[in-house]
């Protein structure tokens, strides 16, 4: 039996308190105490956690004005802005729900997504308010906010300029009743890897628990209530060990707010530690360094994609980051080549890797982000304040013992409530109280979880498993790799063939047979891959997973 529970950073209890109040109480409390810093800042302009606070409040009753509140679901349409935190936090004030879209969407999913979540009203902007008029006769939503509008014609009926919006509204926080256990705060669209998206239903306890589990841990910190009655986090742990001071930190953002990353670890947790966030609103590497040495930013973070690019950037190697303390990566597996380079690029600094899914609203297992922690290549840790974690087999529940593969399952606090209407996926998914990830991981005798694969990512030839991530870490190993990914050529007689496509590193040319070679030497014989094609460029997602589908789409191409 191999049940993992959370072990908690030094000096801090096994179990956090989470306080009985509503998600937009993370903003309120950090207004008080962090008021007049910095919270967010893009291009020339920047708003203080205090303009922040009372912007979201007139958001909060320009939506009670029109009678969206309770029960009631807005949509946030936009890429990440100064305006996204006050929608954000408005709509939960309001005591409504929050369910984002990402801004890129087609117009045929956006449709899909926004009439699932019944949407009352959308924030959107400018450049991509179109797509919203295009399907404009196929959703429910009745009102339309739009930040910065293109042009004046964006504003037809129905729709309301944001500022003009927020005119004549009071700054004080609505009277709102919500019941944390039941009521959303989220409902977060998800599977744009896996298939069709599904609405995932977070409370506010949620959101809470989850920020907060994020906050905490790396900060050394635990909750506790303002003079208010808001939620704030106080600093426990020894300076020592945590270098993320509170009310001191200064970090670049590129992860997008309508992923769980981004709005929890990135907008939340910055929240409740009194960080200062420089938004990007694209990423170029070169800018990314050089606002970062500029800053003195004291953390990085992002999906591995972000790494691979900064490492592959000279003058990240050459910049003055002497101000960085800490580096924390998720969402999609860390190669341990990035992981030596990083740590080389940057000795002595405290390299933490997170592993969750919208499901766990984000974030459930995390490596040691404290100094004295045991950090294992390869590994994500274990799980967060109050989460338990086991992997099991095909046909049971029963936990099964370290060093076995299985299928890994999650519980805590920041479990979701269920699909939206999805009573079949939901029966799959929430077993015995537990939630099964459809990832594949291992559990060592120090409960240290290992993601092998994604169940649904696993290739199958003649029978036996072949997990590409262990071919893609062979592959970025090797010289003149700068990303991998791997996928199954299906064919009759075997079932699937494991097929790689690789990026090269800038001026370097590896042959395609040696690599190869050198891979297959190193694997048993029902895991040799049998192709290898060079490509400009791996699919990933805006969160940063490599779109296995769309490469699998490019696969005849190679035939
Ligand atoms: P999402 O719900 O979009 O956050 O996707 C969650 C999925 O991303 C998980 O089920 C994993 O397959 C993958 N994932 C997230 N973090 C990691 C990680 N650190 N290592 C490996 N896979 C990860």
């Amino acid at each position: 039996m191999a049940i993992t529970a959370s072990t908690p950073p030094p000096g801090l209890p096994r179990s956090l308190d989470y306080p009985e109040v509503q998600a937009g109480s993370i903003l309120a409390g950090a207004a008080t105490r962090y008021g007049d810093r910095t919270a967010f800042a893009l291009g020339d302009e920047s708003l203080t956690f205090a303009e922040i606070y009372s912007a979201a409040c007139r958001f909060a009753n320009a939506l009670r004005a029109r009678g969206i509140g309770h029960g009631d679901v807005v949509a946030i349409h936009l890429p990440n802005c100064l305006a996204y935190p006050i929608a954000y936090h408005g709509i939960l004030l309001a005591g409504a729900t929050f369910s984002p879209t990402n801004p890129l969407l087609p117009p045929d999913d956006l449709a899909f997504q926004l009439t699932d979540c019944e949407a009352a009203a959308v924030v959107t902007f400018g450049p991509v308010a179109g797509t919203l008029t295009a399907v404009a006769d196929r959703i429910p939503s009745r009102l339309t906010i739009v930040v910065a509008p293109a042009a004046e014609g964006d504003l037809g009926p129905g729709t309301v300029e944001f500022q003009a919006f927020l005119a004549d509204q009071p700054d004080t926080r609505p009277d709102v009743t919500v019941d944390v256990h039941t009521d959303l705060a989220h409902l977060a669209y998800t599977g744009g890897t896996t298939g069709r998206s599904k609405g995932v239903q977070l409370t506010h306890r949620n959101i809470l628990a989850n920020s907060l589990q994020s906050a905490c841990w790396s900060s050394g910190s635990v909750p506790v209530l303002d003079a208010n009655g808001d939620v704030v986090i106080d600093q426990i742990g020894s300076e020592d060990e945590f270098p993320a001071r509170l009310g001191t930190g200064v970090a670049i953002n590129l992860t997008p707010w309508f992923h769980a990353m981004g709005v929890i670890a990135g907008l939340n947790s910055a929240l409740l530690s009194g960080s200062t966030i420089v938004l990007h609103s694209r990423f170029d590497p070169v800018a990314y360094v050089a606002d970062a040495e500029r800053l003195q930013v004291t953390s990085l973070g992002g999906a591995p994609a972000l790494f691979a690019a900064l490492l592959a950037t000279p003058s990240f190697h050459t910049a003055d980051l002497s101000s960085v303390r800490g580096i924390g990566s998720g969402a999609a597996p860390m190669n341990h080549e990035m992981i030596r380079a990083l740590q080389k690029r940057f000795p002595g600094v405290i390299i933490a890797e997170g592993y969750g899914l919208t499901e766990m609203t984000m974030g459930a297992v995390i490596s040691p982000s404290y100094r004295s922690g045991l950090r294992k290549v390869g590994s994500v840790g274990g799980p967060v304040f109050n989460t338990e974690l086991k992997v099991v087999g095909p046909d049971s529940e029963e936990p099964l013992p370290p060093g076995q593969e299985g299928e890994v399952c999650l519980r805590g606090p920041q479990m979701m409530r269920g699909y939206r209407n999805r009573p079949e996926e939901n029966a799959a998914a929430l077993v015995d109280g537990w939630l099964h990830t459809g990832d594949i991981g291992v559990i060592d005798e120090d409960g240290y979880l290992s993601i092998v694969d994604r169940k649904k990512d696993m290739l199958l030839y003649k029978g036996y498993n072949v997990f590409p991530r262990e071919l893609e870490e062979l592959l970025i190993a090797l010289p003149g790799v700068r990303a991998a990914a791997v996928i199954g050529r299906p064919r009759d007689d075997v079932g699937e063939l494991p097929v790689a496509f690789v990026v090269r590193k800038p001026s370097e040319t590896p042959d395609a047979d040696r690599l190869i070679a050198m891979v297959n030497e190193k694997v048993v014989p029902y895991k040799r891959l049998r192709e290898l094609h060079f490509v400009d460029d791996i699919p990933v997602s805006a969160a940063g997973k490599v779109l296995k589908r769309e490469l699998r789409k490019q696969l005849p191409e190679f035939s």
